[in-house]
């Protein structure tokens, strides 16, 4: 995807956080931390990697879904990938078929806001989340990268154990 649109999707969130204060206070900066493993990361937009050129907090490891960025200290936060920006959302399709947000369901494990819903969040942020994906959207690579995206975290919604087999 082209740098001008990575860039202007996150020019669209800039500085606007999920709430109004620090919400990384509450929680250690819990998203930002390597899970029980050691593993875990953020997952780069197609493209984004070359934006991360020099990046000296973290490195760009390869991953089957897309390529991942794992970090080993703090970012510089006007460099942060798209993922960062957007967590504790994902986007999906509304009904009227254009792309929007709810909260992701990989952020249940670690994110003290997912439980309170989008209802809990600086609606600024959710605003401009939602028109950062949906200038992703606008590329034919972007768009197809939020449908396998959303593909994937679909699968963190469904039951453990299908109906009748617990
Ligand atoms: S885990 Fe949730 S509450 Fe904590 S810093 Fe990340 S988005 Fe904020
Ligand atoms: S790039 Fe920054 S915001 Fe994103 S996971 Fe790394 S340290 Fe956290």
């Amino acid at each position: 995807m082209d740098r001008e649109t990575l860039l202007r999707a996150r020019q669209a969130i800039g500085e606007l956080t999920p709430m109004l204060c620090d919400c990384g206070s509450l929680c250690g900066a819990a998203c930002c931390a390597p899970d029980a493993d050691g593993q875990g990361g953020v997952y780069l937009f197609p493209g984004e990697e070359a934006l991360l050129a020099g990046c000296d907090w973290g490195r760009v490891v390869p991953d089957a879904f897309a390529p991942m960025l794992m970090c080993d200290d703090r970012c510089d936060r006007s460099r942060r990938p798209l993922a960062c920006r957007i967590f504790p959302l994902t986007p999906v399709r509304g009904r009227n078929g254009l792309w929007t947000v709810r909260m992701d369901a990989r952020a249940r494990a670690m994110c003290p806001l997912a439980g309170h819903g989008l209802n809990g969040l600086d609606p600024r942020f959710l605003r401009a989340a939602r028109d950062a994906l949906r200038l992703i959207a606008e590329q034919p690579e972007g768009e197809a990268f939020l449908e396998r995206w959303l593909a994937l975290e679909s699968e963190y919604r469904k039951p453990l154990w299908p109906e009748g087999e617990k």
